[in-house]
């Protein structure tokens, strides 16, 4: 393994994965403000996301969702408790 290859900790809009991007965007504009994190709230799980050592390629490699839509739902948790 080459040590000098760092994993993307980027999030999946930052990733340029477009396609990708707009179609779980759209997703999230269904969902109802019920269904939905508050912005503030959803920020805060973004940013805990991108520091995390899990986040690889706009994913998160525990339980293999995209952390903006895993994010979303306001009854959705972090598999680590981290939010
Ligand atoms: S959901 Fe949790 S484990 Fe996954 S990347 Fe975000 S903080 Fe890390």
């Amino acid at each position: 393994m080459n040590e000098n290859i760092r994993p993307c900790r980027c999030l999946l809009m930052e990733t340029g994965r477009q396609d990708i991007a707009a179609d779980i965007k759209a997703r999230i504009e269904k969902l109802s403000e019920s269904e939905k994190a508050g912005s503030a709230e959803y920020a805060a799980r973004l940013e805990t996301c991108r520091a995390c050592e899990h986040l690889s390629d706009g994913t998160c490699l525990k339980c293999g969702c995209y952390p903006e839509f895993r994010a979303a739902f306001a009854k959705n948790r972090c598999p680590l408790k981290k939010w």
